[in-house]
C-alpha cells in the first residue's frame, strides 16, 4: 500500500511552487528595499517561548500547537509564527547592543493544528517582517506602507487594510475591565466560546465570528473611546501619514488581533478570493513583547503574511497566475539526441546552455517522433536535434516548434556565450 501525506500536509507542485516562490521573492525584494536583513529561524523553539509570548488563552498555544517531547525530554513545538522566534534570537544575540534599531524579515513553514481548508493548512507559509527599536509612528507608517507596498509588487489589487488601535498598558487595563464587565453581565447572549473566554481574554468578544455573538457585542464599549492621549494622538498621527502617502487603509474600532501582545497600532489585511477565511496577512505592535521574553525594554512592530493565502487573492486579482507560472517552466530548447554516440556531445551542449541560464530539457533513446511529442507537451520553444550526422558535422538541426519549422542556419556546436544562445533563439 502507498503512503500519502498528513491530513493538512500539503505537497507544493510545479505551477503551485512556481508562484510561492514568485510570491516569496516579490515579498523579500521589498522588505530588503525597506532595510529589512534576512533570518533564517529554526522550525523549532522551545514550548514555554510560544506560551510566554504569544499567551496562554489565544487559541495557538490553547489548541493549534503541534507539540511533542524530545528524547531529552524538552517539551519542543513546530513554530506556528515567526514573531516569537525572530525576538528571542534578537535577545540571544543582543542585536540591539550592536543596533538599537533592527529590521528583520523571514520566509518559510509555520504550523498549527486547525482544520484543513481553502486557505487554511495545517502547514503554510508566511514571510513577516519585524522592525524593534522604534516607537515613534513614523515607524508604525513606514510598516504599514511596506505591507501595502508588498502587495503591490505581488500583484494583489483591491486589498483592505483595517487598521485599529489597542492602546498600551496605560489605557487597556481599564477599557479590558470595562468590556469584561459588559460581557460578563450578557453571558447568556454570547456563543459557547465566548462566553467562557470573556473571563480570561474579554477582548476576543469584539472580533468572534459567530453572528449570534456579533449581534450581542453590537454596542460593546470600544477601545477608541478610551484610549489615553498618548495613545490617541499616536494612532492619529500614524493615520495622517499614511493619508499623506496615499496609502489606503480602514479603522475598524472592533479589530482586535488573536495575540496577547499587540499594542497600539494594529492591522490585518483582506483580500477576495479566499473563501471562508478573510486575511491575507496581519500585524501591529507589540512594545512590551521584548521584556517579556527576557530582553531589554525595547519596542517593535511587524507583520506576517500568507504565502498561501497571497496566492489565492493573486488568482482573485489577476487569474491565470499559475498558468504564467507554468510558461515560464516550459524548457526555452530541448535537446533530443539520437543515438548512442550523439549523447556526449549532446550533454556537453545542454550543459553549456544550461550554465548560460537558459531551461534546457534533454532526452534521448527514443524515435524522434516520441521525443518530438514530449517536446511539445512540455511546451519547448525550440528542439534541437543532435544525432551521429549532426555531431559528425559539428552542427545540428534547430526546429521552431511555435513556427513549425526547421532553421536553415544550423545550431554550430562550437559556439559559446551570446552567440550560442543568439543562435538557438534565446534572448541573451
Ligand atoms: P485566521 O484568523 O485566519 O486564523 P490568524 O489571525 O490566526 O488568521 P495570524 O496569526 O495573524 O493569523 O497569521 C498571519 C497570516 O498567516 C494570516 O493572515 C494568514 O494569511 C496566514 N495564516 C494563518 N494561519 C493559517 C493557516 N492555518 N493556513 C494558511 N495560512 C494561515
Ligand atoms: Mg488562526
Amino acid at each position: 500500500m502507498s503512503i500519502s501525506a498528513v491530513k493538512g500536509f500539503r505537497d507544493g507542485l510545479g505551477p503551485a511552487a512556481c508562484v510561492s516562490r514568485q510570491i516569496e521573492d516579490a515579498a523579500a525584494g521589498v522588505l530588503r528595499g525597506y532595510g529589512f536583513d534576512e533570518i533564517r529561524l529554526p522550525i523549532l523553539e522551545r514550548t514555554e517561548l510560544f506560551a510566554r509570548a504569544i499567551g496562554e488563552t489565544t487559541d495557538i498555544v490553547e489548541k493549534e500547537m503541534y507539540t511533542f517531547e524530545d528524547r531529552d525530554g524538552t517539551l519542543i513545538t513546530l513554530r506556528p509564527e515567526g514573531t516569537a522566534s525572530v525576538v528571542r534570537a534578537l535577545v540571544e544575540h543582543h542585536l540591539d547592543q550592536k543596533d538599537p534599531i533592527t529590521r528583520l524579515y523571514y520566509t518559510g513553514p509555520m504550523f498549527r493544528h486547525e482544520r484543513p481548508q481553502k486557505g487554511r493548512h495545517r502547514q503554510f507559509y508566511q514571510v513577516g517582517a519585524e522592525l524593534f527599536g522604534r516607537e515613534d509612528p513614523l515607524a508604525d507608517a513606514e510598516v504599514l506602507a511596506c505591507a501595502r507596498d508588498v502587495l503591490d509588487a505581488v500583484g494583489v489589487r483591491g486589498a483592505r487594510m483595517l487598521i485599529n488601535s489597542l492602546g498600551d498598558g496605560a489605557c487597556r487595563p481599564a477599557y479590558r475591565d470595562a468590556l469584561q464587565a459588559w460581557g460578563i453581565a450578557r453571558r447568556d447572549r454570547l456563543c459557547k466560546n465566548c462566553a467562557r473566554r470573556v473571563d480570561k481574554n474579554p477582548l476576543r468578544l469584539l472580533d468572534c465570528k459567530d453572528p449570534k455573538c456579533r449581534e450581542a457585542t453590537a454596542d460593546a464599549p470600544l477601545l477608541k473611546d478610551h484610549l489615553c492621549g498618548e495613545c490617541d494622538d499616536h494612532f492619529a498621527r500614524v493615520r495622517s501619514l499614511l493619508d499623506a502617502l496615499g496609502v489606503a487603509y480602514e479603522v475598524d474600532p472592533r479589530l482586535v488581533r488573536g495575540l496577547d501582545y499587540y499594542v497600539r497600532t494594529t492591522f490585518e489585511i483582506t483580500a477576495d478570493g479566499l473563501g471562508a477565511v478573510a486575511a491575507v496577512g496581519a500585524g501591529g505592535r507589540y512594545d512590551g513583547l521584548v521584556a517579556q521574553l527576557g530582553g531589554p525594554k525595547i519596542s517593535g512592530i511587524g507583520f506576517a503574511f500568507g504565502v498561501d493565502r497571497l496566492a489565492l487573492a493573486l488568482e482573485a486579482a489577476q487569474p491565470g497566475a499559475e498558468d504564467r507560472a507554468a510558461e515560464s517552466l516550459a524548457p526555452a530548447v530541448f535537446i533530443a539526441v539520437l543515438g548512442a554516440d550523439a549523447e556526449a556531445e549532446a550533454l556537453a551542449l545542454a550543459r553549456k546552455l544550461r550554465r548560460l541560464g537558459t531551461r534546457v530539457e534533454l532526452d534521448g533513446g527514443r524515435s524522434l517522433k516520441s521525443l518530438m511529442r514530449r517536446a511539445d507537451r512540455l511546451g519547448a520553444g525550440r528542439v534541437l536535434i543532435v544525432g551521429e550526422e549532426e555531431v559528425a558535422a559539428r552542427r545540428g538541426t534547430l526546429r521552431d516548434m511555435i513556427e513549425k519549422r526547421d532553421d536553415k542556419l544550423a545550431v554550430d556546436f562550437d559556439l559559446d556565450g551570446e552567440a550560442l544562445l543568439l543562435a538557438v533563439g534565446v534572448e541573451p
